[in-house]
């Protein structure tokens, strides 16, 4: 009988996370508002013949390159930063290794190290959810192989300060330690300055969020040129697809769409955590374009009651320290319009009133 590997097969059922969605989605921190128009003009722009031809990556390279200030052998385009990650584990992990994940984090890192084979070594976060430094540190031994890092971290929006990262990052030596700055653009801080200091580290971008691309799929890992050569070898040659190379360029040189809609999930941000406090909903400050808000043990009701009226918001209550957690991606200013009434009729509708804590 055909089996896959034991460690594949022990991953949990696999759910499509955009099955039947409708309405204003602030489940899966997309970009709200679209993508720039230079991106839509290109793409009107291309012919049969551009579709019809594998694409080549190096240009797509150069731009990041030469945008975030490193050398192009520093950078490999994946398809979406979900592949990078994939390759990231597939990479450096082999049966028996450790890796080193904090619990809640993103979704996909114990998946991609499970399916290489390693173990992982689950760190629960400080109780406000904070970043677990200490027990990071204290966790790392002769088997770790890998840490990875949401920096802002998804679903909780909080970061970790830059001295834990590089202390981590030189604790690790022997392990491939992945930044994962998804979020960075709402954020504002990087560890890229570090890269030319530490041959271990790695720092993933993404273009699904700011600029509006989830659905052309780019994102790239950038690293020091050594390691990042090794890992080219092993890619798909055209991992990336012709139309979202073709795109990069525009989305990039576009950086004032990119800074208003930024600007306006900050401003967003803020006030769905104004009116958290307002209510008495415990939430965590988020530097991300999401806030985690503790609704409490009706979170499920709550997310119904929200998609009633039009809007879907991801229930992330089983996560570890969520319990009663939902977290809602923040995005165009008529958007937030939208979500904070909504927000008060969901709860009241529910029965959860003012002052509530769970
Ligand atoms: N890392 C983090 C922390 C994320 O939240 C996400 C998207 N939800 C990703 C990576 C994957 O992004 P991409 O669309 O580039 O695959």
């Amino acid at each position: 009988m055909l089996k896959p590997r034991e460690c594949i097969r022990s991953l949990g059922a696999y759910h499509a996370p955009t099955a039947g969605r409708c309405g204003l989605n602030l489940d899966l921190n997309e970009n709200t508002g679209g993508c720039s128009p230079r991106v839509l003009a290109r793409l009107k722009k291309m012919t049969g013949s551009d579709i019809a031809h594998y694409a080549e990556r190096e240009g797509g390279e150069r731009l990041v390159a030469e945008f975030l200030g490193v050398a192009p052998n520093q950078v490999l385009l994946t398809n979406g930063v979900d592949e990078g990650l994939h390759l990231l584990a597939d990479s450096y992990l082999a049966q028996g290794d450790e890796a080193i994940l904090i619990a809640p984090t993103f979704t996909m890192y114990p998946i991609y190290i499970q399916g290489a084979g390693a173990r992982i070594v689950e760190v629960p976060c400080e109780e406000e959810l904070a970043y677990p430094t200490e027990r990071v540190l204290a966790a790392i031994n002769g088997q770790t192989r890998l840490i990875a890092i949401a920096n802002p971290n998804n679903p909780t929006g909080t970061t970790v300060a830059r001295g834990d990262l590089v202390q981590i990052v030189r604790a690790a030596p022997n392990a491939a330690v992945i930044v994962d700055e998804a979020y960075f653009e709402f954020f504002g801080e990087t560890l890229l300055d570090q890269l030319a200091n530490f041959e271990n580290l790695f720092i993933t971008r993404t273009f699904s969020k700011a600029y509006g691309l989830a659905g052309l799929r780019v994102g790239a890992i950038v690293g020091a040129s050594g390691q990042v050569d090794v890992i080219r070898r092993f890619v798909s040659p055209f991992n990336v697809n012709g139309v979202a190379l073709a795109c990069l360029g525009d989305a990039l040189a576009d950086q004032e769409f990119m800074r208003s809609y930024v600007a306006q999930v900050r401003e967003g941000r803020a006030r769905l955590q104004e009116l958290c406090k307002e209510i008495g909903l415990r939430y965590w400050p988020s530097q991300a374009n999401f806030v985690l808000v503790r609704v409490g043990p009706r979170s499920r009701e709550f997310c119904a009651a929200l998609e009633r009226r039009g809007i879907l918001v991801r229930d992330r209550s089983s996560e570890p320290g969520c319990a009663g957690c939902v977290r809602i991606t923040v995005g165009l200013r008529e958007h937030t319009d939208q979500l904070l009434p909504a927000l008060r009729a969901a709860l009241a509708e529910i029965g959860i009133t003012n002052k509530v804590s769970a």
